[in-house]
């Protein structure tokens, strides 16, 4: 069974995805950590992050490893855990440039399937999950969020991990990262045909959970 989540920034589905993986005792893809990954070793060796070829290069030579853990997954790259240096809001700001290059993300989805083939049932979150990666999926998801309410997400996940925060400059990132996931020619942000769309604005995240599971359940 293949569960795919898309969604903006701070629309809880990286959150909803971990904890309905669990709950339904499958695993879990996050696929932005692929672009984060690329972005760290990007910027770890001094390549310019505009330069596609170059960022492509690095997106084909690292080794990608996510393993479950209890409060999410341990990502390492080439056997380096990384899985707190890649969500600082410094990769966030940059992670657009690996993600904007059709080269960059003509790997990272190969990447992404050859993992999901390796997990069998899963449910994996993204932008373009439903719509390009995972199009044959047996269910498809997309949650949304009032800007202003994801910002407050972020600001919260931020402050908590000790990383200093301004809630008009996280919302301001927050818009950049829409503006950019959704205008891009090759895997934007969109709601797929066949998904069903929740807003997440007002709800807990076990409402959302809990909303999705039905959904799955009831088929
Ligand atoms: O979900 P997360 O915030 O970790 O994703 C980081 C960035 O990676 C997103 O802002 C988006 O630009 C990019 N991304 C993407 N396609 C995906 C997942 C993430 O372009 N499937």
């Amino acid at each position: 069974m293949i569960i795919t989540i898309d969604g903006p920034a701070g629309s809880g589905k990286s959150t909803a995805a971990r904890r309905l993986a669990l709950a339904l005792g499958i695993a879990y893809l996050d696929t932005g950590a692929t672009y984060r990954a690329v972005t760290l070793r990007g910027m770890q060796n001094d390549v310019p992050l505009h330069d596609e070829q170059a960022l492509t290069e690095c997106a084909r030579a690292m080794r990608l490893q996510m393993t479950p853990c209890p409060d999410g997954l341990i990502v390492e790259m080439d056997g380096q855990d990384v899985s707190k240096a890649i969500r600082t809001e410094t990769v966030s700001r940059q992670v657009r440039h690996a993600a904007n290059a059709p080269a960059v993300r003509e790997v990272l989805v190969a990447l992404q399937r050859t993992l999901g083939q390796s997990l069998g049932s899963f449910v994996t979150e993204g932008r373009d999950q439903g719509s390009a990666v995972f199009p044959d999926a047996d269910f498809k998801f997309y949650l949304d969020a009032d800007p202003a309410q994801r910002a407050q997400r972020r600001f919260v996940e931020l402050t908590a991990r000790g990383e200093a925060a301004e809630l008009t400059d996280i919302l301001e990132a927050i818009l950049a990262r829409d503006a950019s996931d959704t205008g891009r020619e090759v895997g934007p942000l969109q709601v797929p045909d066949d998904a069903i769309v929740i807003d997440t604005t007002i709800l807990s995240i076990d409402d959302v959970v809990e909303t999705i599971q039905r959904h799955v359940e009831a088929a």
